[in-house]
This record gives structure tokens, C-alpha cells and sequence, in this order.
């Protein structure tokens, strides 16, 4: 796997299950209905 930055070599990756994803400020009532998904993260 390949860095999308710099193309280097990945050489550590890790994965976090049901991280919120979101780009808005979460507001009271908006708490706990974020978008859940599995990223990850790559070191190069
Ligand atoms: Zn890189």
C-alpha cells in the first residue's frame, strides 16, 4: 500500500470501526446520529 501524499511505502496501518464522520459542528440534538464508518490510518 502507497502513501496518496508523498507515495512512499505505508509501514503501519491501522483501523478504527464506528469513527464518526462528520465535518459539521455537532450540535445537542445532533449527538449520536453522526454518520458512523471504519477509517484508516496509514503511517509512511
Ligand atoms: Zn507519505
Amino acid at each position: 500500500m502507497k502513501c496518496r501524499i508523498c507515495d512512499g511505502e505505508i509501514f503501519f496501518l491501522f483501523s478504527i470501526n464506528n469513527e464518526p464522520l462528520t465535518d459539521d459542528f455537532l450540535t445537542l440534538e445532533g449527538i449520536g446520529k453522526e454518520f458512523l464508518g471504519k477509517i484508516e490510518i496509514g503511517m509512511c
